[in-house]
């Protein structure tokens, strides 16, 4: 359906509409709607403890007569309805018949706040997780306060040592490996961008785009922390050296302020360095995940907060 075809329908039916979703309430029982390819419109009814085997066999046979598919996933029934935007009567009359069944096998509405799970009843449905869900309003705006103080609250200092700690963990799996086998593997740099974030955030650093910037550049800057141990031992034992910190400190000296150093490591770890590239891009949806971002998403959920009320 087009956008403007699929408002009007959804509108018609008493439904809220957002983009390619649509969600109210059918007769008490909560709804999602999405507006897939062609005419093709997925219907998902969120249900809590319901065991589909009780309804399965009914809501299959009710499918059959409209030719229809039915599943379960996720606590919800879909369905998976062809309705072009004459079909307004079909289709309401296809929801109406799906509810009798629920009321029916004594399945209740939904009632229990997926955020707290207590009492009292939810007094509101929204759309959060991919389902239209019971929840509190005080819940929503609970969460939206939090996630406002977490964008205040950390910092960069403390940041910058949880990047660091977690840059050091993320690194070890391919320090071992250079160990034992004297070589890295492509898969072992997918572990340091989460490494560093996951320290960022275990440190209560800021979780603004500063801990996108750290993880990005920490990453680049581990290819250069594995091999520089080796470069230290390598020297040791090319200039047998004792095992001193004395010794240890004039090599390490000696190579940090050497320009040579940084030019024949920058040569020799560019195929580390397109992994380690190739790691950011696999995991950017966990190291882009910031403390904007999550208020941004609670205030989405809060917008498709739809009254329980019918
Ligand atoms: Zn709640």
């Amino acid at each position: 359906m087009q956008p403007g075809e699929f408002q009007k329908f959804m509108e018609d039916q008493g439904l809220q509409v957002k983009q390619k979703i649509a969600y109210g309430n059918i007769q008490g029982y909560p709804v999602l709607i999405y507006n897939k390819w062609g005419n093709r419109v997925l219907v998902s009814f969120f249900l809590e403890g319901v065991a589909w085997s009780e309804i399965r066999e009914k809501m299959v046979s009710y499918a059959k007569t409209y030719k229809i598919k039915v599943y379960y996933e996720d606590n919800q029934v879909v369905w998976s309805i062809h309705i072009t935007s004459k079909e307004s009567y079909r289709f309401s009359e296809i929801l109406d018949g799906v509810v009798r069944i629920f009321k029916r096998k004594k399945i209740k509405s939904p009632h229990t706040c997926v955020i707290c799970k207590e009492e009292p009843k939810a007094d509101s449905f929204a759309v959060l997780q991919g389902a239209n869900r019971p929840v509190h309003r005080s819940c929503l705006q609970k969460m939206l306060e939090q996630a406002r103080e977490d964008m205040q609250s950390g910092s960069y200092l403390l940041g910058i040592l949880g990047g660091i700690l977690g840059c050091i963990f993320g690194c070890m799996p391919c320090a071992l490996s250079l160990l034992l086998a004297k070589k890295t593997f492509c898969v072992l740099f997918l572990c340091i961008p989460p490494g560093v974030y996951a320290g960022c955030k275990w440190c209560k650093g800021k979780m603004n785009q500063f801990v996108i910037l750290l993880s990005v550049l920490f990453s680049f800057a581990s290819v250069y922390i594995l091999e520089f141990p080796l470069r230290i031992q390598y020297n040791m034992e090319l200039n047998q050296f004792p095992h001193t910190p004395y010794y240890y400190w004039t090599v390490i000296r000696l190579l940090v302020t050497n320009p040579e150093t940084w030019y024949t490591i920058t040569q020799s770890v560019s195929v580390n360095v397109l992994f380690v590239l190739l790691g950011i891009l696999i995991n950017w949806e966990i190291i882009s995940h910031t403390s904007i971002e999550a208020e941004r998403n609670i205030v989405e959920v809060i917008n498709t907060e739809n009254s329980r009320r019918f």
